[in-house]
């Protein structure tokens, strides 16, 4: 991605005046035109909300619409109609390569659309797509109930939940059901990086029989002086009380490898707490790469396939993920399109704030991903950017299921689909294939 002009259109030739909206009486107060409103303003609203700062300017809708009711999306969806152009959502802001930000396509964002209300016979909370998973868990917790959205507290639900280009029409409100709130504790075990093998193939192992309700992940981050990589080993365990905790807990912590530079074992924790943790991890003002593949469950050696990516972390706030999945990627799913699981979920968070960077650190992720990608089943979509590398997102029939819906439901392609090179993939969605297959070895 560059940080270009944002003056500079890409417009046909022939089709110059096509791209715009000429600011009209009629045209309303909370809809920003690209020819009307001043720069300044026009970029604010643009970018303003996106969360990464590494971003292709080049990419200028030709309006933005500030929707605060569902009168407001539908008004902007009538004027995409009658304009023949594009339209494109933001929750939250958060996708990586700013999904939300296409060119000349009308802007929907959905920042002033609020509204939150919780059922207590069913159990279930209705609320608008910009609402974050903080702000629902600070609202639900008061009932005693919780939601699973992102660990980042800022992830606003429209993206969480559906994720760029996969659903062809604007979501106003979503109706989930809550489970009940427990009690969190967290195992945190920390040790140098040359024990990265011993420890990740504990975690690995350890998964499969651990308790359910704990989240297991293994992580590798640069140490406060930046000299050393630390391999953390972490358990979140969702439990009624401490007691529970320190039972569901001791088989992982008598079976952890001894040298931890540091232990905590079942130590009380809450949301706020995790997501303050979240925001330090990820902090707002910097340059973004993320990666990520589900490694296949018959890749004989993963540590080794990972090795690298976990070792060779290029700035200080960059970090590897590992979440071990097993046994949940082994239960059958319901007819959902999320249809992409294995025992091994790997992401990479490159981070760091210079321009002058980019092209080290986005390097560092794509070579690391040219080796990684060949053991994989594929990826999750959410911390993807298929401009640069496209793979499985979905199962063989679920992905052409999903295809089958956008034709039907918008199959002049109004909303905007997903953000491949080129932004051309429209209403044929993505081919949800390895790019790195030879079509004759399949
Ligand atoms: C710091 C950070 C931490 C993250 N942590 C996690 C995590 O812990 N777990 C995880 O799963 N993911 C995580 N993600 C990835 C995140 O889930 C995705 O990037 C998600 O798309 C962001 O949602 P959003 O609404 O904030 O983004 P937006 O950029 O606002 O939306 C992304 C796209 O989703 C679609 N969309 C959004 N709202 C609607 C709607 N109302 N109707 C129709 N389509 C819509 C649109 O195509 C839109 O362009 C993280 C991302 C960041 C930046």
């Amino acid at each position: 991605m560059a940080d270009g002009d944002q003056s500079a259109k890409r417009v046909k030739p022939g089709m110059e005046d096509q791209g715009n909206i000429h600011a009209e009486a009629t045209t309303p107060s909370y809809i920003l035109t690209r020819d009307a409103t001043d720069r300044n303003t026009f970029n604010e609203a643009v970018w303003g909300r996106v969360f990464n700062h590494r971003r292709d300017t080049n990419r200028i809708p030709i309006a933005v619409a500030q929707a605060s009711c569902v009168a407001h999306v539908r008004e902007a969806v009538e004027l995409a109609n009658s304009k023949q152009c594009r339209v494109s959502v933001r929750s939250g802001g958060h996708s990586w390569a700013a999904w939300s930000v296409r060119q000349d396509a009308i802007l929907v964002d959905l920042a002033e659309l609020q509204h939150m209300a919780y059922d207590k016979k069913t159990k279930i909370v209705s609320c608008s797509p910009s609402a974050t998973g903080e702000q629902l868990n600070d609202f639900l917790k008061v009932e005693g109930r919780m939601f699973a959205g992102g660990h980042c507290p800022d992830v606003g639900l429209g993206g969480f939940l559906l994720q760029g280009g996969r659903f062809p029409a604007i979501v106003t409100s979503f109706h989930l059901l809550t489970r009940p709130f427990l009690q969190m504790y967290n195992c945190v075990y920390v040790y140098p990086q040359s024990m990265f093998r011993t420890v990740f193939q504990w975690v690995i192992d350890i998964c499969p029989t651990a308790d359910p309700e704990t989240e297991i992940v293994c992580l590798a981050k640069r140490t406060s002086d930046g000299n050393d990589i630390e391999i953390v080993a972490g358990f979140l365990s969702f439990k009624p009380s401490k007691e529970e905790a320190e039972k569901a807990m001791r088989r992982v912590h008598d079976s952890r490898p001894a040298g931890a530079k540091v232990e905590i074992f079942c130590e009380p924790t809450d949301f706020a707490c995790q997501y303050a943790g979240q925001r330090e991890e990820q902090p707002t003002g910097h340059r973004f790469c993320s990666e990520n593949a589900y490694i296949d469950n018959d890749a004989d050696d993963v540590p080794g396939v990972l090795e690298k990516a976990f070792t060779s972390l290029p700035t200080q706030k960059s970090f590897a993920l590992y979440f071990s999945m097993n046994p949940t990627s082994r239960r059958p799913l319901p007819d959902m399109a999320h249809s992409m699981q294995s025992d091994h979920y790997f992401a990479l968070y490159t981070i760091w704030d210079d321009a002058t960077d980019d092209a080290q650190c986005t390097g560092w992720v794509h070579d690391i991903m040219k080796d990684v990608q060949r053991h994989s089943a594929g990826s999750y979509m959410g911390d993807a950017d298929f401009q640069h590398r496209t793979t499985r997102f979905w199962s063989r029939e679920n992905g052409e299921r999903l295809r089958d819906v956008r034709r039907k439901w918008d199959p002049e392609g109004r909303i905007c689909g997903y953000l491949d090179a080129d932004d051309s993939s429209g209403v044929q969605g993505l081919k949800n294939e390895f790019e790195w297959v030879d079509k004759t070895d399949e």
